[in-house]
């Protein structure tokens, strides 16, 4: 029971607050608009896009292709939008945003620049307390989290910091009017996928360049360009029938994916194999092989064909040593670059390896690591997010029984489809830990969820129930089986963002669901018709009123067995990117 809410509870102010305004928010807000609900949404940022609002380092784009990173869900939109390149960059898709939030009249409903601070469930009302950093405090029936998995931007606590006399960036909090390095002495400090993709740009502008790196990536040509005309009209052409191919892939985009092991194929056909794919560039590169993500065996392989790679582009054998990974390939996000590596054969590019010897501390005039003292006049850390559980930390979130989500997630998140948890009635997380969020495109992912919830919503006013709540036993089973498939694949196996081992002190636990875009909705699809399994309504006066499937009937997808063989699946061997 939670006294302070309780004592001032009365009224519903909205059916639904939801908490950002991002892809995931403003497609929940127009579906909740469609249903006939009052939505109020709240966004810390100035304005509608999430992440394509704060990430406007230079060369940030998306990595999958903008044919796919898109909207799915009206047909008109398809076909009036068009993306000028393969790879969109940030101002593209932000445009795109932003036509989004204009074509459906989104932004009436949106409170801007307010951070959600709490959110309290009230027992006695069943009714969510919303607090706002702007003194708002609402009630509604269902409080829904569009928080994003790639939304708390992490600066480590380097020491004397606050010392250094120049500006300090970070990727994820990008001024808007962007930045000229010119002529500075520019450090950055971070090597994954938001500094693979900003370092070449920042390095044709600033005077010098020192790249401050504790672990080599993994980076997979691009091969961006202006979009195919052709291509994009014959995707046009029938879009529905591609962006179903697409779901049914275990990634929920589509690309050509050969299921046969790496190990049966001579060291000669692989060689051709990976050849043929790093033309073709970008994540899909992965699917060269059906076993690269299970067989460690197999993975040397491909591991070792990237090297090979980076020694190639790189002039200075020592610089290139230090370039090339020795983990897992493809086991943290795997990165996509325009001309990365060819950055380090310019004499004003250095790189400092930082993983024996850590960034010691800032003093006023630049770095110092190892003793050795990097004068600069500017730093931009590119030290990526606190994922998928970031922004959930930073609201202080109460359920049932005073119960805090702090608290019950301690030793790691635990949902029940990555989208609900026991304890926090009418509580809602679009693309939430348990989920494929990450391992898939996050487009589809997140209308899969949004249509799921506005169906279950939908059915709650159908029977009249006042609250949904996960049970404790589906919960279990599903942190059992999110963490057991997890482990089939090498991805379990190496200190990832995924596995929270980015940021000390967090319970390292696989977050994401690895069993596959396909697999996952086939059970959300399958929990829905037996009427909410593992869900508990309360205060329903229907109870023989079964499911109606209406937004998620789009989400009936097949297996794509041309990847997926019943071997495979029955293994747990769903190839995820
Ligand atoms: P977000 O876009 O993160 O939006 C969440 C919003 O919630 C933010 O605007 C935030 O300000 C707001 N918010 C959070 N907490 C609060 C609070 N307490 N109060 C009020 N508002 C709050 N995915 C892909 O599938 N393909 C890609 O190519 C791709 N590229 C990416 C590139 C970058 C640089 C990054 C960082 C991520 C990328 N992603 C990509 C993942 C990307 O986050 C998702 O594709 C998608 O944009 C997520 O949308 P969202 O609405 O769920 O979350
Ligand atoms: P990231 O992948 O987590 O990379 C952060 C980098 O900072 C890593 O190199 C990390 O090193 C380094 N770092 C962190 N703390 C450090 C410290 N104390 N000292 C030295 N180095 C430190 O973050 P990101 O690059 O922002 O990407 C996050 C995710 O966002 C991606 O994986 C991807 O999903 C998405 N994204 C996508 C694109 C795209 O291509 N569309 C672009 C950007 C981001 P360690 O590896 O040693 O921890």
């Amino acid at each position: 029971m939670n006294s302070e809410a309780d004592r001032t509870v009365e009224h519903s102010d909205f059916d639904a607050v939801v908490v950002g305004a991002g892809f995931a928010g403003m497609y929940m807000l127009h579906c909740l608009r469609k249903l006939g609900l009052s939505v109020r949404v709240y966004e810390t940022g100035g304005d509608v896009g999430g992440t394509w609002y704060w990430n406007r380092y230079p060369g940030a784009r998306c990595d999958v292709e903008s044919m796919q990173y898109s909207y799915s869900f009206d047909a008109d939109l398809d076909q009036e939008w068009s993306w000028s390149e393969r790879y969109s960059p940030q101002p593209e898709i932000l445009a795109y945003a932003n036509h989004i939030a204009e074509k459906y009249d989104l932004r009436r409903d949106i409170c801007f620049d307010t951070q959600v601070t709490a959110a309290t469930f009230n027992e006695t009302a069943n009714l969510w307390v919303i607090e706002t950093d702007r003194t708002d405090r609402v009630t509604a029936q269902h409080c829904i989290m569009a928080v994003g998995c790639l939304s708390a931007a992490n600066t480590p606590p380097f020491e004397g910091m606050s010392n250094f006399k120049g500006p300090i960036y970070h990727t994820g909090h990008w001024p808007h009017d962007g930045v000229d390095f010119s002529g500075q002495r520019l450090g950055i400090i971070g090597t994954g996928s938001s500094a693979i993709q900003s370092i070449p740009i920042m390095a044709q502008q600033a005077k010098t360049l020192t790249v401050f790196q504790r672990t080599p990536n993994y980076a997979v040509p691009a091969w961006n360009g202006p979009m195919d005309k052709d291509y994009e009209a014959e995707i046009k052409a029938s879009y529905p029938d591609f962006r179903a191919k697409a779901r049914a892939r275990p990634t929920g985009f589509y690309f050509p994916f050969n299921i046969k092991p790496a190990l049966d194929a001579t060291p000669e056909e692989r060689e051709q194999q990976y050849e043929e794919f790093w033309s073709r560039g970008g994540l899909p590169f992965l699917g060269a092989f059906g076993d690269l993500l299970f067989e460690k065996e197999a993975n040397d392989t491909v591991a070792e064909f990237a090297r090979r790679k980076i020694r190639s582009v790189v002039n200075d054998p020592a610089v290139a040593d230090l370039l090339c990974p020795d983990n897992i390939f493809g086991c943290k996000r795997l990165c996509v670059d325009s001309n990365y590596y060819e950055v380090y054969n310019e004499p004003h590019v250095k790189l400092v390896d930082v993983s024996k010897k850590p960034i010691e501390r800032f003093i006023k005039t630049g770095i110092v690591t190892d003793g050795t003292e990097y004068e600069l006049d500017a730093v931009v850390c590119a030290t990526g997010f606190a994922a998928m559980t970031g922004s959930f930390d930073k609201i202080k979130i109460t359920g049932r029984d005073g119960l805090t989500l702090a608290k019950k997630w301690e030793a790691g998140p635990r949902t029940y489809l990555g989208m609900s948890t026991v304890g926090f009635p009418n509580f809602f997380m679009i693309t939430g830990p348990g989920s494929p969020s990450v391992l898939a495109n996050m487009i589809p992912s997140i209308e899969q969820h949004v249509d799921w919830m506005v169906d279950c919503i939908s059915h709650m006013r159908d029977v009249g129930a006042e609250t949904i709540e996960a049970t404790l036993s589906y919960e279990d089973n599903w942190v059992d089986h999110v963490n057991a498939v997890s482990e089939i694949s090498l991805r379990s196996t190496c200190s990832s963002w995924y596995v929270g081992a980015n940021i000390p002190g967090r319970p390292r636990v696989f977050m994401p669901y690895i069993g596959g875009f396909p697999v996952y909705v086939t059970k959300c699809n399958d929990v829905m018709t037996n009427g909410y399994e593992g869900f508990v309504l309360e205060g329903a006066t229907e109870t023989n009123t079964p499911p109606r499937i209406r937004w998620t009937d789009r989400w009936q997808v097949e297996l794509d067995i041309e990847i997926m063989s019943p071997a495979a699946i029955s293994a747990g061997r769903v190839p995820v990117v």
